[in-house]
């Protein structure tokens, strides 16, 4: 029998919606509604991780039996669950939606572990809430696939991140037109259950100011420092919420510069996807960097104005903070703690950010004049169309003494740029072996502070794409595959090399590889 202690303080603590049930609708006064999942008609997990279990405390066997699945697709709850879904608003692409809310996401309740740790666990794809709008509440093989997989990938890489314990199969199929030309296919359907400290977004806060509702947004802002951030404590409720918004600004900018580090493109940074807690939340049409360009996205819906691109991403969570702050103004005596907490944003990300590029560029610790060079870099590896992984792993294997081009050869994606960008490559190794030789460490020192930071596996778009190929033939063999190689990425892992190779030409312009849309 599984078993959690649960004490499911968001519904405990804050206001619910009097009605039950999934009838679509606006809720006010309400921060969730109580909502079942519907049940599915052939549960089947089909895979697991097993460090979220372990934080959850469930051994092996109670993974494997025929009730996890049950539980984990939504068919049936344990004892002290409460399924709820959040009501919440965002900004969607700049402007203004009015509510969203979970339209698919129930959450089954906050369980405390043994370690005393809180985890919320939530299912999504588990059938309509009253947020769901127009929606069936389902989700596709392919996308739980890519959310499961990513979210175990990011956290091994250090990323803050929410976690997924559970891929389970519903026996159903969910229509879906996933290039949106109105042929839709029947898809597998699945359901993930996401595992997280908090899935409070900057939305929760935004739905109730825009209500006018200022209590609720009190109540809202006074829980989720209490529960979320126990480590603001004191008894004066101003210096406390100032303290907060700049806590919440920090982890976004933590969370933002590690993006960066690992050429992670998260493509739908809407503000009801934007985790209160600066973990990246809501996988859906995200990519990963392959020829470094900081003007790509993989999101097909934001083809034309990037809004969404690499190298904008953290300008985009300064714009969303900034979007959490308005509302929040009403609640502090003045303006002053909300632009402090947006110069912090500035501040640690422009730290972390020159942190994580010293450890990526193998450099003992960041120095003022090392911008240009850097600088240098990215511009090449753009022009010359260089696989951003491969370099940094490569350039660790650099002979400081002798620079040459040879060991980053194999990052080049073409023939042609390489050739034209090889003289300016050659000027700027001798320029980059001076500064790594300025440090005066043995190489090994330099080396391993490189691999650290970058990884040798990411889970490439190509890479997720095969294995969900194989997956909706039956075949689950490649997803835990991935899985087991993602959770060692900086290691060499030379049985699992293949992972490591640049995108092949075949998946340059293909749908899931390069290009994908919101349908999920
Ligand atoms: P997303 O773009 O996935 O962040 O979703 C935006 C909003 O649409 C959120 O409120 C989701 O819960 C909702 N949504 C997305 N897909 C579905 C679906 N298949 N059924 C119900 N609601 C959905
Ligand atoms: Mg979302």
């Amino acid at each position: 029998m599984l078993s959690f202690a649960f004490d499911n303080r968001f519904v405990t603590e804050l206001p619910g919606d009097p009605e039950e049930g999934g009838r679509r609708r606006q809720v006010h006064g309400a921060c969730w509604s109580r909502v079942l999942p519907t049940p599915v008609t052939a549960p089947r997990l089909l895979a697991w991780s097993p460090e979220v279990a372990a934080l959850l405390d469930l051994p092996p066997e109670a993974v494997a039996s025929a009730e996890f699945a049950e539980v984990f697709t939504g068919n049936r709850q344990v004892p002290g669950m409460r399924p709820y879904a959040a009501c919440y608003g965002g900004h969607q692409f700049g402007n203004w939606a009015g509510q969203l809310g979970d339209g698919r996401a129930i959450n089954l309740g906050e369980v405390i572990n043994r370690a005393g740790q809180r985890w919320d666990l939530q299912l999504k794809g588990a059938g309509p809430t009253p947020y769901a709008r127009h929606a069936d509440g389902r989700a596709v093989l392919r996308s739980s696939i890519r959310e499961f997989l990513c979210s175990e990938a990011m956290h091994h890489l250090g990323v803050p991140t929410t976690r997924a314990l559970s891929l389970a199969a519903t026996g159903e199929t969910v229509p879906r037109d996933m290039m949106y030309d109105g042929n839709p296919r029947h898809e597998p359907g699945a359901v993930v259950c996401r595992v997280a400290p908090s899935f409070i977004r900057f939305g929760n806060f935004e739905i109730a100011s825009s209500r006018g509702d200022h209590d609720l947004l009190a109540r809202l802002v006074d829980f989720t420092i209490r529960r979320d951030f126990p480590e603001i404590a004191g008894d004066d409720v101003d210096e406390k919420r100032g303290r907060w918004f700049a806590s919440v600004c920090a982890r976004t900018a933590r969370m933002v510069a590690h993006w960066t580090r690992v050429g992670f493109v998260h493509g739908v940074m809407n503000t009801d996807n934007m985790s209160i807690l600066g973990l990246t939340i809501d996988y859906g049409p995200y990519g990963w960097i392959d020829n470094y360009d900081p003007d790509w996205t993989p999101n097909t819906t934001d083809e034309e104005h990037r809004r969404y691109r690499f190298g904008q991403q953290a300008r985009i969570c300064h714009w969303n903070l900034s979007r959490l702050a308005e509302p929040l103004a009403p609640l502090f005596p003045s303006e002053e703690p909300l632009r402090a907490g947006l110069e912090t944003f500035i501040r640690v990300y422009g730290e972390e950010y020159r942190r994580m590029m010293a450890a990526k560029f193998g450099f003992a610790a960041p120095r003022n004049d090392d911008g240009e060079l850097i600088a240098e870099a990215f511009d090449l590896l753009r022009q010359a169309e260089v696989d951003m992984t491969l370099f940094f792993r490569a350039l660790a294997r650099l002979d400081l003494a002798a620079p040459t081009l040879e060991p980053l050869r194999e990052a080049f994606y073409r023939e042609d740029p390489m050739r034209r960008h090889e003289a300016a490559f050659q000027s700027w190794l001798a320029r980059y072996a001076a500064r790594a030789r300025a440090d005066a460490e043995p190489s090994e020192a330099r080396q391993s502070r490189m691999n650290t930071a970058n990884p040798r596996y990411v889970l490439r778009n190509y890479l997720a794409q095969e294995a969900i190929n194989l997956a909706e033939q039956g075949d689950l063999s490649r997803v835990h595959e991935l899985l087991r190689v993602m959770r060692g990425p900086y290691e060499e892992q030379p049985e699992y090399a293949r992972y490591a190779a640049k995108r092949p030409d075949w998946a340059r312009n293909q749908p899931g590889c390069s290009m994908l849309s919101c349908s999920s």
